[in-house]
């Protein structure tokens, strides 16, 4: 067996790889070796080889020997920050060099002082070509002593021999509106395992092993982040000219999708978790809100109890053993999990079990639990330290997404720890009318709970992007993350109220607040009954000014619901929706099927199309778009459309083959200027003479920068209608990210400069003859209805659920009586003064 000796490049004192005080090396993510802590300061070729790479920062260099081994030698911790001060470079990539020739001069007073730490590492970064690695301890002198001796794999001879090559792609930015998060980090695992060759992804400084979810995840990559993808081996050219292309298209990977209406308690998935604020009342505990609504119920604490394990094994082979079949055993169960929530249609969670399966698969989490076990640890403890030191070190990412993910981890994990120890599944007795309080959820608790008897979730962890949230918020139950820990000291059966609208606990509330409660839910079922009952009913207010209600829809489930619930028709088709999971542009003919079944399945109600709204903040997986220094005010919108005319071309084509015949409109989003919307107008136009289609489509805009609703009365003489989009004018108006954690929920619709700008729209419009909609999250809220009725709307376009109550509310009060409140909101000098006009009382 070959057998390559790396001579110590550094004077100093080896250390163990797994005490560097950093996990990328500690825990093997770049490969394995040794680390020096240096006593001289040049570092120097520990063997002949050719600088196959030379890090930009100077800290790092890679040495390729002849045998295709990879030695990379990085100076120091985190010393890519230092940007290449304190380092002098002595070589250039491509340079062979001879063992003892100086690679790197390092100036140690300087790195003393400026970096984390002078421990230098020098590791074997493509460990499958090596079979057995030694390392030396103790001290060594540059030149002279062996640090590392390397018995190579069968496999890394014969790779070299067949061919095996090293390709680079270009540099790729990344697309993902979350980066590389779990879903787009495991397609990518995937696509890579179909390759021999070994394939990594590369950032700046850091690598991961392409083939591992947890390896990718760890990297933390975020959209348009630049990174490389490297691949070794056989079939490197392959695995490169196929993964690179579908790295740089966002791996399928779903777009965000718009944040909710400001005004609305709804909360965005990708909504940062607010700090942890506390309440100075002892009987208030504040958190973030996870998923709306109110709650009485009585407190249950769910404690997981510690699985104890033994650190020393048996021989490694019955360790091992023992770790396969648990992962067996464990698959087989998310199999079943998973095929148990289809069957209750419940894809999403299922799609979490089967993200728990992947994990299972992961290269890196089996090779650390694998290398454990080699040294004498029981499986359980192997698995144990691999899977925790993975979870704690995703917790800890500034991605509020990536770190929600340690809880599928941390769960998936104990799944198999409690299979190998034979620990029994806690069963769950919750009592009825629970209010649940953990230190986190897991998606395997919630999958267990009853649901019958679970009022609402307060988790000490997690925030608004956690999977408990999510599946909160599909069981529509209230709940509350990041809640103040001492909630975790509650009693059992300790009456409390969950408001998971505002993030709240409170403790010991006394009966008549219970009973307020419960009479006001009673009341609020009485109403929601009477609204649905009446749902089919025209919106008519008193004095007989009928408002169309209709729905925003994202597709064609949405459009059947509308017409079940009372709506009138579609004042928003937010076309990116149908698009976002896709990986490629849809054709024409695709598009065309698609609003025609929508259409069809509104039975011949209208339908407003609005043009792909995407860019910026709303970004498209297939159409990945450069990285803007402020893409609120970039190329988003109609922008886009006209940026890239022939994605409008083929959208347009599509909407107007799919108008004959149906109740069509189209209309263009985020339009500012007149010269816009005469250019969009002059594509269609363009695209008719194409076609041939004289079917009749209606134009509008949506008003939803203030420029359009300042000059409402010019553009009303461009187009059929209006339909204003409160949550950007909201937010372009005052200022505020609609998103911003801070500051959306003051970013209120309500607002008295906002209402303005709503009624100067409708003036200009109906000055002209045009009619007004608003599509905005203001529309769909009751207590917003007689203020934008007042102010001369024609129609209500609202989210599908509030259908019913939105008609119901402008049947409650005369035309009359919605003017006079709407010019008393206009007068009014805040939007809090505004809501106070038309709160409702409960
Ligand atoms: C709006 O901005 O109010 C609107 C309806 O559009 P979107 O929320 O899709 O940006
Ligand atoms: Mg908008």
């Amino acid at each position: 067996m070959a057998v390559v000796e790396l001579k110590a490049p550094l004077d100093g004192v080896i250390l163990p790889l797994e005490q560097v005080p950093d996990p990328v090396f500690a825990q093997k993510m770049v490969g394995d070796g040794l680390s020096i802590d240096p006593l001289s300061a040049l570092l120097i070729a520990p063997c002949a080889g050719t600088v196959t790479q030379l890090h930009r920062a100077g800290h790092a260099v890679t040495l390729t020997t002849r045998q295709g081994i990879e030695v990379m030698m990085h100076i120091g911790l985190d010393t890519v920050a230092l940007k290449g001060e304190g380092f002098t470079p002595k070589v250039q990539e491509g340079d062979q060099v001879e063992p003892g020739a100086p690679l790197i001069a390092f100036d140690p007073d300087y790195l003393a002082t400026h970096a984390k730490s002078l421990l230098t590492q020098v590791v074997v970064t493509n460990g499958e070509r090596v079979a057995a690695l030694t390392a030396a301890s103790g001290r060594v002198h540059a030149g002279q002593d062996v640090c590392l001796t390397l018995e190579l794999a069968e496999a890394a001879a014969e790779s070299v021999a067949a061919g095996g090559q090293r390709v680079v792609s270009e540099a790729i930015l990344i697309p993902n509106p979350t980066g590389l998060h779990a879903r787009p980090a495991a397609v990518l695992a995937n696509l890579a395992k179909r390759y021999q060759a070994r394939v990594l992804v590369q950032r700046g400084d850091d690598q991961a092993n392409a083939k591992s979810v947890v390896a990718l995840m760890g990297l933390s990559i975020g959209q348009g982040d630049k990174v490389q993808l490297i691949a070794e081996g056989p079939d490197a050219a392959h695995a490169i000219a196929a993964l690179a292309p579908e790295l740089a298209a966002g791996l399928g990977d779903e777009g965000t999708p718009p944040a909710p209406a400001p005004a609305t308690t709804e909360i965005s998935e990708d909504a940062a978790p607010a700090p942890r604020a506390r309440s100075g009342d002892p009987n208030l505990l504040l958190g973030v809100s996870a998923s709306p609504g109110l709650a009485v119920g009585k407190v249950f604490q769910i404690r997981r109890t510690e699985i104890e394990v033994p650190e020393q094994g048996e021989s490694p082979q019955r360790e091992r053993r023992r770790l396969d079949d648990a992962f067996d055993v464990a698959k087989r169960q998310l199999e079943n999990l998973q095929a148990q929530l289809k069957g209750q249609a419940d894809p999403a969670k299922a799609a979490i079990f089967a993200a728990h399966q992947e994990l299972l698969e992961d290269p890196d989490l089996i090779d650390i639990a694998e290398s454990a076990i080699a040294k004498g640890k029981s499986a359980a403890f192997a698995w144990q330290r691999a899977y925790k030191t993975h979870a704690e070190r995703l917790a800890g990412l500034s991605n509020a997404l990536l770190a929600g993910r340690a809880n599928d981890l941390e769960d998936v994990g104990r799944r198999v720890l409690a299979i190998i120890t034979g620990h029994p599944v806690e069963e769950l007795e919750i009592p009825p009318e629970t209010i649940l309080i953990a230190e986190d959820l897991t998606p395997s608790d919630t999958a267990r709970l009853d649901r019958e008897r679970v009022r609402g979730f307060c988790t000490v962890g997690g925030g608004a992007t956690s999977h408990v949230a999510i599946i909160a918020r599909a069981l529509d139950i209230p709940a509350v993350a990041g809640i103040e820990p001492r909630a975790l000291e509650l009693p059992n059966g300790s009456p409390v109220i969950l408001d998971g609208s505002q993030g709240r606990l409170r403790l010991d509330p006394d009966p008549a607040e219970i009973e307020r409660i419960g009479t006001l839910r009673a009341r609020m079922a009485v109403k929601h009954a009477a609204d649905l009952a009446a749902a089919q009913e025209p919106a008519i207010t008193s004095d007989g000014r009928r408002i169309e209600v209709v729905a925003n829809i994202g597709g064609e489930a949405d459009a059947r619901r509308s017409v079940e619930l009372g709506g009138e028709g579609v004042g928003l088709l937010r076309s990116e929706f149908l698009y976002l999971d896709r990986a490629s542009a849809p054709s024409e003919d695709e598009q065309r099927q698609i609003y025609a079944d929508i259409a069809d399945a509104l039975d011949g109600r209208p339908m407003i199309i609005r043009t792909l709204d995407v860019g910026g903040d709303k970004p498209l997986a297939y159409l990945p778009m450069p990285r803007e220094e402020n893409p609120f005010l970039g190329i988003r919108g109609i922008r886009i459309g006209l940026d890239r005319p022939e994605i409008l071309r083929t959208q347009l084509r599509a909407i107007l083959r799919a108008a004959a015949g149906r109740r069509l409109r189209v209309m263009f989003p985020m339009v500012a200027t007149l010269d816009e919307i005469r250019s969009a107008k002059g594509v269609l136009a363009e695209e008719r003479v194409k076609t041939g289609i004289d079917a009749p489509l209606e134009v509008g805009i949506m008003v939803e920068i203030p420029a359009a609703a300042v000059m409402a009365a010019q553009f009303a003489r461009e187009v059929d209608f209006f339909s204003i989009g409160t949550n950007d004018l909201t937010q372009y108006t005052l200022a505020m990210d609609r998103g911003h954690p801070k500051l959306a929920p003051m970013a209120d619709a309500m607002s008295p400069a906002v209402l303005r700008l709503i009624a100067q729209t409708v003036e200009g419009a109906h000055g002209e003859g045009r009619w007004v909609g608003v599509c905005g999250g203001i529309a769909s809220d009751p207590q917003a209805v007689p203020i934008l009725v007042g102010l001369g709307v024609d129609e209500l376009s609202v989210s599908v659920p509030a259908i019913p109550a939105v008609k119901a509310a402008v049947r409650e009060r005369s035309l009359a009586e919605c003017q006079a409140i709407a010019q008393q909101a206009l007068a009014q000098d805040t939007a809090a003064a505004v809501r106070s006009l038309v709160a409702v009382e409960l």
